[in-house]
Parts: C-alpha cells; structure tokens; sequence
C-alpha cells in the first residue's frame, strides 16, 4: 500500500478506539437544512446577508449549496452544530461539490480550494463547540462527491468512446479538493455516493497523493451507492466486485449510501459486509422520494430499520443521506445504541 510508509494522524488512533467501543453516528442530510433557510441569490453570493463572496461568476448562484460555506458561514456551522448534539460523532463538511469540475456548472472554480479549507475549518467549530459542552471526540469527515461527470460512461448515446472527463482530470481536481479538506483540518477524508468506480479510483488515488503531501496517513471512508434493482453501481458493479476494486486502498470502511432507503439497501449491505475486511458504514435515505422527490419517512421509521443492520451485526457506522434531519440521527444513534459494532475481520 502507497501509504504504508506514513505514520498515521493522530486522529486515526483515537477513531479507532472508539469505532472499537461502539457503533459510531455519522451526520444527516445537508440539502434539507439548506432548504429550510429559504436563501434567495442575494444569500448565496453573500450580497443580501452574509459574507460577500471575493470570487466572482457570471453565472446565478442559487443552488451552489457548497459555496455557503463562505458566503453563510455561521447557518451552516449551527447545521453541523445540530447534528453533532443529536449524536453524530463524525460530520461531513459541506463539500460534496467542491470540485473544479462540480463547480463548473456554476462558474466557481477558482473558489474551490478555499470552500474545502473553509469547509472543514466550519465543521472543525461546529465540532469543538458541542465537545466543550459534553466532552465526547468528534471527527471532521471531507466530503468528496462524485462529480457531475463519469470517466467509465459515454453520456453520447451516439458516441459510446467518448469521455466527458478523463481519469486525469478527475485526479487532478480529486487532488486539490484533498488538499484543502487536510489544510482546513479534515480527519477523515470519506469518498461518496460513488456510482462510478472509475471516478473512485482517480478520488483514492488523488487523497493518497494528499496524505504524501501532507505527511500522514487519514482514515479514508468509501461509500459507494446502488443505482438500479439489480444491486449493481452505475458502472455495473455488484457490492462483492465494488469491494475488490477498492481494496487495495485499504479504506477505513467501505460502505453504502443515499440511492435507497434502508430496507432496500440491506441486501447489499449484508453481501458487502460478508466480503469486507474493514469497517462497513451505511447511510441510507429517509426511504425513496415521493412523486415529488421529497422524503417522507420519518425518524422512527428509518431508526427502525438501520438498527435492524445493527442488530444483525452488520455496520460499524451508521448515518442517514438525503432527507434526513437531526431528528432521524438522534432517533437512530438512540436506535443502534444498544448493539455491538459488527467484528471486523483483518485484512489477509
Ligand atoms: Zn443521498
């Protein structure tokens, strides 16, 4: 393993001790926290209220949730906040598109190194303010998202051998996002909602080439998502082969998230974890959206249904993805607080 020779973080051991001790709560849902503000442009470029945003784009910001970050510092460190009091110990940043090629879309590339410092250094507050009222360790996770495009999938049904993004390309944004996640203090750097493995692999390969940088080995987190009702990832995968083409990174945990809701994602949940030689951690939706594409379970509903992964020894984390709020976390780290942390087998 490329990073075999860094000596870990030091937030590495102290994850470790307590993933051994119980099953650890990853935070909820952003975009419906965000929603709830009701931020028009002015808001997001920080113009209305908030902090203006020093880079400039043409293009309308409203919907570039990540550029909040700057612009709505202290909205979204009470989110992070409200979720680590209702019992997450390892919150995401609000990063999810921080890429250059994510922000494309909204003409914001040359923002995007300072949303993942800042991204991280929010958490990081949201973080040390709920320790200093209970004093339980908390962990900043980086947010990696997929981006918009797919190096394994030609998006010209008419031109099957083109790319919209080369491996490279993907890398060298991965890298940079990287970057910015460690320099703003992430401890964990988690790689999500991956539907294609191809864009994982130039992700891993770009948070390897940080942690070189940096001098230190992260935990990194992996959470792929199941696109269709054959149990397989966009780019054809099952959960077992998902497994195989990302081992070699030696993840801290591997896993599923958002696509599904909890009931659904079980089945695949239990393959991965009966192939895994790491921690598995799940975070499904509140259930399937509505003809609406809003989520409608409610927090006792999806708390059932991931203890019941709990209960058959299968995760070592557990969260919610999209729809989900502070309540669904409290409901589900009351849930899952009862059972062990599934036994995670050495890698061979
Ligand atoms: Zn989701």
């Amino acid at each position: 393993m490329m990073t075999g020779r860094l000596s870990p973080s030091p937030a590495f051991a102290a994850l470790d001790r307590a993933a051994a001790e119980r099953i650890l709560i990853l935070d909820g849902a952003m975009g419906t926290q965000i929603q709830q503000l009701g931020l028009a442009e002015d808001d997001y470029t920080g113009h209305g209220s908030g902090h203006a945003c020093r880079h400039h784009s043409d293009h309308p910001q409203q919907g570039n949730n990540d550029l909040l970050v700057l612009t709505q510092p202290d909205s979204v460190e009470e989110i992070h906040f409200r979720y680590a009091m209702a019992g997450a110990d390892i919150v995401e940043t609000n990063t999810f598109s921080a890429t250059t090629i994510a922000q494309a879309d909204y003409g914001m590339q040359a923002a995007v190194y300072d949303l993942n410092v800042e991204g991280a250094r929010i958490v990081r507050r949201a973080l040390d303010r709920a320790t200093a009222q209970d004093g339980r360790p908390r962990f900043v996770a980086g947010a990696i998202g997929p981006t918009n495009r797919t190096a394994s999938i030609s998006p010209d049904v008419n031109n099957p051998g083109y790319r919209a993004v080369t491996f490279d390309d993907l890398r060298v944004a991965y890298l940079q996002q990287a970057q910015g996640l460690i320099q703003g203090g992430a401890d964990i750097l988690l790689i999500e909602t991956i539907f294609d493995t191809l864009n994982a692999k130039a992700a891993i390969f770009a948070c390897i080439q940080a942690m070189e940088a940096h001098g230190q080995r992260l935990p990194l987190m992996i959470s792929g998502t199941i696109t269709d009702a054959s149990g397989r990832t966009l780019s054809g995968q099952t959960p077992t082969a998902f497994w195989h083409s990302v081992r070699h990174a030696r993840p801290w945990s591997v896993g599923l998230n958002c696509a599904l809701g909890a009931s659904a994602m079980r089945p695949h949940l239990a393959e991965l974890s009966g192939v895994a030689e790491t921690n598995i951690c799940a975070y499904p939706n509140a259930g399937l959206p509505n003809a609406f594409g809003q989520y409608d379970e409610g927090p006792s509903d999806t708390a059932v249904q991931v203890a019941e992964f709990a209960r058959e020894g299968l995760v070592n984390v557990v969260g919610g993805c999209c729809g989900t709020t502070p309540d669904h976390i409290r409901a589900i780290a009351e849930a899952v607080a009862q059972y062990s942390p599934r036994k995670v087998p050495e890698y061979a």
